[in-house]
């Protein structure tokens, strides 16, 4: 017998017909011998009008109060869950954050998980019971609800599989597993059935929206395999195999490198668009500018996201060029005009509607030459690079943005992403 944990997002619990789809995928598992536990988030759009409704009764609410409303979404889809499963024979209960208890830090609507007692779920599971908690939420030492921040469910569901020993983790989501790149860019994109952790963290930064970030960082770190699943499959067709290998079912396993046995060079391919990049041009080469320069952009809370320095030939001047969304653009220009003398630049451009290209894969720390043939690929399309970032699994190119989905199509295809015609 193993114990899984299956989490079901906001389109799984859209409705009350969805709700019962998603209690026959359980009861596959229950049947199958299982002790499951069922993470849950709010009906789909109720946390976007919860948080509209906060913002009108003030746009300075108390970030407290916030937590107390936004979290009141998973509550009701935990507990009519509960009540579908009980009208199909199935024992079951739902607990909410503070049941559990899901303890976390006190940073509303931003809490992270501290720690999870398992005491009273583990003995509800011996029991045979059907353990449905509401995701993205907890409880802070001072006895106040807190949320995890938005797609927080995600990440409750690991971090329970993780405290409660769980064999494996399933999500279950609107598409049926991680792609080599968004099927709407490139029609010819693949399922993959297996990425290495490293991978999906790399994919889920930049912007595949399968699984929040933190999510795939905290399974990496607790060594929770993850199954990323349709629920509109059907469930009588659908059992996962124990270890989460899955033959047979659609579906995309998270797991670690090394159980990945056929490496691809290159696993997929992401687009980020709406990028600004801003230049500063003749920065004084000398320690402490570009700790002031993102020093005060932080300051701003913008995320940067590219940085490139070069060298300078004669030690005294520098250029530096970076990124952030182009929704930040004014807001970036504003931090660094105000105070030129202490940036100690000499002029500054920048431009929104840039696009960011990545290639990812954890087969280039053994492969030589894969920039080379991403720049290749790029320029036999006649796109011109404007920035180039590494890291040891990925290569990422800044580009102009119209020129970003044929991008997408062509290095999928140069890299033999695409799937083959039937
Ligand atoms: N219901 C929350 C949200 O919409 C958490 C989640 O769905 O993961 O952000
Ligand atoms: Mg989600």
């Amino acid at each position: 017998m193993s114990r899984i944990v299956m989490k079901f997002g906001g389109t799984s619990m859209e409705d009350l017909e969805r709700i019962r789809h998603a209690a026959r995928h359980i009861e596959r598992e229950v049947n199958a011998g299982h002790q499951v536990s069922v993470v849950v988030s709010a009906m789909a759009g109720t946390t976007n009008q919860l948080v509209a409704w906060c913002q009108e009764a003030s746009s300075l609410h108390d970030a407290r109060e916030y937590d107390a409303v936004v979290s009141t979404g998973e509550q009701v889809s935990a507990g009519l869950l509960a009540i579908v499963l009980q009208d199909m024979g199935i024992s079951a209960r739902s607990f909410t954050g503070w049941q559990v208890p899901i303890k976390t830090s006190d940073v509303h609507s931003a809490a992270r998980i501290e720690d999870i007692e398992s005491g009273l779920l583990g003995k509800r599971l011996d029991e045979g019971q059907v353990c449905v908690v509401t995701g993205f939420q907890g409880i802070s030492s001072a006895n106040r609800i807190t949320t995890l921040g938005r797609g927080g469910s995600d990440t409750s569901a690991v971090a329970l599989a993780a405290a409660i020993s769980a064999d494996r983790c399933d999500i279950y989501t609107d598409v049926d597993g991680v792609y080599t790149t968004d099927p709407r860019i490139a029609p010819k994109a693949q399922r993959l059935s297996r990425i290495s952790f490293e991978e999906m963290l790399e994919m889920a930064s930049l912007g595949a929206k399968v699984l929040q970030t933190r999510s795939v960082e905290l399974a990496m770190a607790q060594g929770v395999r993850l199954v990323v699943r349709s629920s509109v499959d059907d469930p009588e067709a659908a059992q996962v195999a124990p270890d989460g290998s899955n033959s047979g079912v659609p579906g995309t396993l998270v797991c670690d490198e090394d159980e990945i046995l056929e490496k691809q060079i290159v696993s997929g391919v992401t687009l980020a668009k709406a990028e600004a990049k801003i230049t500063l041009r003749s920065v004084k080469d000398r320690p402490g500018v570009a700790a002031a320069v993102f020093g005060a952009l932080a300051d701003e809370q913008i995320i940067v996201d590219m940085i490139v320095q070069n060298i300078s030939d004669d030690g005294r001047q520098t250029d530096i060029t970076f990124t952030v969304p182009d929704a930040e653009f004014d807001k970036a220009m504003a931090a660094i005009t105000s105070d030129k003398d202490r940036f100690e630049y000499d002029s500054i451009a920048g431009a929104k509607g840039s696009a960011k290209i990545s290639v990812i894969g954890v087969g280039m720390r053994s492969h030589a030459g894969v920039a080379a043939s991403m720049f290749k690929a790029l320029s036999e399309k006649g796109i011109n690079i404007q920035l180039i970032t590494t890291s040891e699994i990925k290569t990422s190119v800044l580009i102009e943005e119209e020129y970003a989905e044929l991008a997408v199509r062509a290095l999928h295809t140069y890299y033999g992403l695409d799937k083959d015609e039937a």
